[in-house]
């Protein structure tokens, strides 16, 4: 099956579990992750319509954006380093994985030595999972109001992941508890909506039902990650 194949496979799902719940599937939308993919790969899925794209480190990234078409939207996806905020500040539209004050305000000076204001996402750790990364969902309310007085930053959204279990109900609990987090952020922040960026390859069907507004695609698009080049960070 080619890429075109897989997407529209893709859509279908997305259309199937928007219709279970009363969705219009315009609201949720599809970022392609494409990490341990080269541009050429991009490019295929820019030709087939596919205009936000998400990495999971700067290195690989800032060697990847400049060879793929100008008009595309990147998103930081992965943990992010505080030595590496100039250059996310640089070459990502938003920045989903923040997970601390210090790299808020790190990434708010970069933005502001940039001229520029940084879109970010909170990323949440609802799984328990110690190789995960992210806020825990105490900590991140008690930084909130610190987090939207930095001048530089716009929070835009709440970023997370499902355990890694076969276990469907715990995964359907991670995906709620994000989006009650998500809704509690939007009243502490008096603020109307936010994204709720959630859904993987394996389980993006649930996550609509629970309210994902981007679903974070890999292997679904692409197939398997070769990591033909692969690129330290
Ligand atoms: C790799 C990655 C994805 C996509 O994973 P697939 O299972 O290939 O769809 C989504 N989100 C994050 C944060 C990732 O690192």
């Amino acid at each position: 099956m080619d890429m075109v194949q897989r997407l529209s496979q893709i859509r279908g799902r997305v259309d199937t579990a928007c219709a279970r719940v009363g969705r219009d599937p315009a609201s949720v939308r599809l970022l392609a992750v494409s990490k341990g993919h080269p541009p050429e790969v991009v490019r295929s899925a820019c030709d087939a319509g596919l205009a936000m794209f998400g990495e999971n480190k700067v290195q690989e990234a800032k060697a990847k954006i400049p060879l793929c078409p100008g008009r595309l939207e990147w998103h930081m996806i992965g943990h992010l380093q505080s030595n590496k905020v100039r250059d996310a500040v640089a070459f990502f539209h938003t920045i989903q994985s923040v997970d601390s004050l210090n790299l808020a305000v790190e990434l708010n000076k970069a933005a502001e030595k940039a001229a520029k204001v940084a879109r970010i996402f909170l990323e949440v750790n609802v799984a328990g999972e110690s190789t995960k990364f992210g806020y825990s969902p105490e900590a991140i309310f008690a930084d909130l109001e610190a987090l939207n007085q930095l001048p530089r930053l716009e929070i835009h959204g709440i970023m997370g992941m499902a355990p890694w279990t076969p276990d469907a109900t715990r995964v359907r609990a991670a995906f709620r508890r994000l989006r009650e987090i998500r809704d509690q952020c939007c009243s502490h922040l008096g603020v109307p909506s936010m994204e709720l960026s959630m859904g993987m390859s394996g389980d993006f069907e649930t996550a609509i039902e629970e309210g994902s507004t981007l679903i974070r695609l890999g292997t679904a698009i692409f197939g398997p990650r070769r990591f033909a080049r692969p690129v330290a960070d």
